[in-house]
């Protein structure tokens, strides 16, 4: 039997990166890959947008706060598709963006995130010329709905994300302890 994934026909297992990885590796001596930045970062998190997902204090500014004083690359993700048979999370990237993340993310939430779609972010820490760099290789190399300027890229950028990351996402703790929520065990 074939697994979803194939039948659907969309990324799932192994994503490739080819082309933004050949460029880095060109021209950086210690490039990070594609891979790293999209699907290993150290922060992915869903962030909540409008009322409905609210849980008590739980908005995205909580969300965002464990970002709080820090600077680097950020992605903005929806949900694409997901595989049951691998049990991942495909995502398509909507928009790409360097700088201090709480306060940028919080304002795309209000000037340019679409209502009712889920949002997730995903964040690298790295200092403001290489995160310029990276951030122009990718819109270079894809397409994001949400970037209106110098976005020469054709292609979808995917990430693909396991049930953990797609679900939890690596800083629940830390928002659930900035919450007056005792504990996600309460959702
Ligand atoms: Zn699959």
């Amino acid at each position: 039997m074939m697994a979803k994934c194939d039948d659907h026909d969309f990324p799932c297992q192994s994503p490739e990166y080819d082309d933004f990885d050949k460029m880095a590796r060109e021209e950086l001596s210690q490039p990070l890959a594609a891979n790293d930045l999209v699907n290993l970062s150290e922060y992915c998190m869903m962030i909540p947008v409008a009322d409905d997902f609210v849980i008590g204090d739980l908005n995205h500014k909580i969300f965002l706060k464990t970002l709080k004083g820090q600077s680097g690359l950020y992605h903005l993700w929806t949900d694409y598709e997901s595989c049951d048979d691998h049990e991942t999370h495909t995502m398509l990237c909507a928009y790409v963006g360097k700088g201090p993340p709480d306060a940028r993310i919080a304002s795309h939430i209000k000037s340019k995130w679409p209502d009712g779609v889920l949002l997730y972010a995903t964040f690298t820490k790295m200092n403001n010329r290489l995160a310029k760099y990276y951030e122009q290789l990718f819109l270079d190399c894809y397409d994001f709905t949400l970037n209106k300027a110098e976005n020469s890229g054709t292609r979808a950028l995917y990430a693909v994300w396991d049930s953990d990351r797609h679900h939890m996402g690596t800083h629940s703790n830390e928002v659930s302890g900035m919450s007056k929520i005792e504990s996600f065990d309460d959702w």
